[in-house]
């Protein structure tokens, strides 16, 4: 059963300039203790998608849904109460740079235990007991003397693993990670998303991981949906993605991620051009204006999705049974 669905998502920001476009009718489902990956460039709508769901927009966003729902109950129909719940308790969310996600001014320690004070209602004395217990699970040595220092005297990798014992802390259904180790450093990233993978197998919670690296996702998630120019261009399982990818975007993502062997993880090399501008998306495939294999119907009419599977789609008119066949040139 799907624990989270969303149907025709539309997010826009307004600005002085306009309206800009950052989401643009995206459906997807994450079934209960599944891990799946969002990856796409910055702007691509990733992030937006997933703080529309968590409601955590500025005054200017605008949504339009045409429906949500967690565990089976409608997300427009719940009361105050509900919602808290939902985005206290049964969504946890770990954010990019744990630096401005902690409070400067308070130990450790509070910040683990109030929420579980608050949505748990555990005593002090419990709350404490279970902080303690959450540091370990993420592996921060002597938890019993880290839960009373200030986050400025731990180091950028034992920040954001404070800010996923604070995630998991109320035993969320749902743990949303928007590129939880791009503002470390490269050993301290692997540790963190080894971390995660680790607590997936402890904790049963299902798992959204934004992020613009395909890498990270082949070795956490069962799923992947690509992301451009705020629509789903993609989506698929690791295997449906890696070794039968259909779009041309993704064939530029899969090119791009850094061989293995060649040792160290290199950052990633971008597809040549910018994505669209979504103050006036383009009027037929967002990736026309990057892609080696645009025709002329592609900057006219936007591709519609074709059913690969049941667990495969994607949008691109290559896929049209009239279009020429070309040569991917994705893996080796
Ligand atoms: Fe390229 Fe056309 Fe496919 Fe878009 S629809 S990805 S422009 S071939
Ligand atoms: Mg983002």
């Amino acid at each position: 059963m799907s624990l989270l669905l969303v149907d025709n998502l539309k997010t826009n920001f307004h600005i002085d300039a306009g309206k800009v476009q950052a989401v643009r009718g995206v459906s997807f489902h994450v079934n209960k203790g599944e891990s799946i990956g969002i990856v796409g460039e910055s702007g691509s709508g990733k992030s937006v998608t997933m703080l529309s769901i968590m409601g955590l927009l500025p005054d200017n966003a605008n949504i339009e849904v045409a429906g949500m729902s967690f565990n089976g109950i409608d997300m427009e129909m719940m009361d105050y109460k509900q919602w808290r719940r939902l985005h206290g308790r049964e969504i946890g969310m770990i954010f990019q740079d744990p630096m401005t996600s902690l409070n400067p001014l308070l130990t450790i320690g509070h910040q683990i235990m109030e929420p579980m004070r608050i949505h748990l209602k555990l005593s002090k004395k419990d709350a404490k007991k279970r902080a303690i217990e959450m540091l370990k699970l993420v592996d921060i040595p002597s938890p019993e003397n880290r839960i009373n220092q200030y986050p400025h005297e731990l180091s950028g990798g034992m920040r954001q693993r404070v800010m996923i014992a604070i995630a998991i802390s109320c035993n969320p259904k749902l743990l949303i990670a928007d590129e939880p180790t791009t503002a470390l450093d490269v050993t301290i990233q692997a540790q963190i998303l080894d971390l995660m993978s680790d607590l997936k197998k402890k904790i049963n919670t299902s798992i959204v991981m934004i992020t613009h690296d395909l890498g990270v996702i082949a070795s956490m998630c069962s799923r992947v949906i690509v992301m451009y120019g705020g629509i789903i261009v993609e989506e698929g399982t690791i295997r449906e993605v890696f070794y039968n990818p259909q779009h041309p975007y993704t064939w530029g993502l899969i090119r791009s991620i850094p061989k293995v062997e060649m040792g160290e993880r290199k950052k990633l090399i971008p597809i040549p051009g910018t994505p669209p501008d979504l103050l006036a998306p383009p009027k037929g495939c967002p990736f026309a204006a990057r892609c080696e294999y645009a025709m002329k119907v592609c900057e006219m009419i936007p591709p519609r999705n074709t059913v690969i599977s049941n667990t495969h789609q994607a949008a691109c008119w290559l896929m049209h049974p009239k279009a020429p066949k070309v040569d991917k040139g994705v893996i080796g």
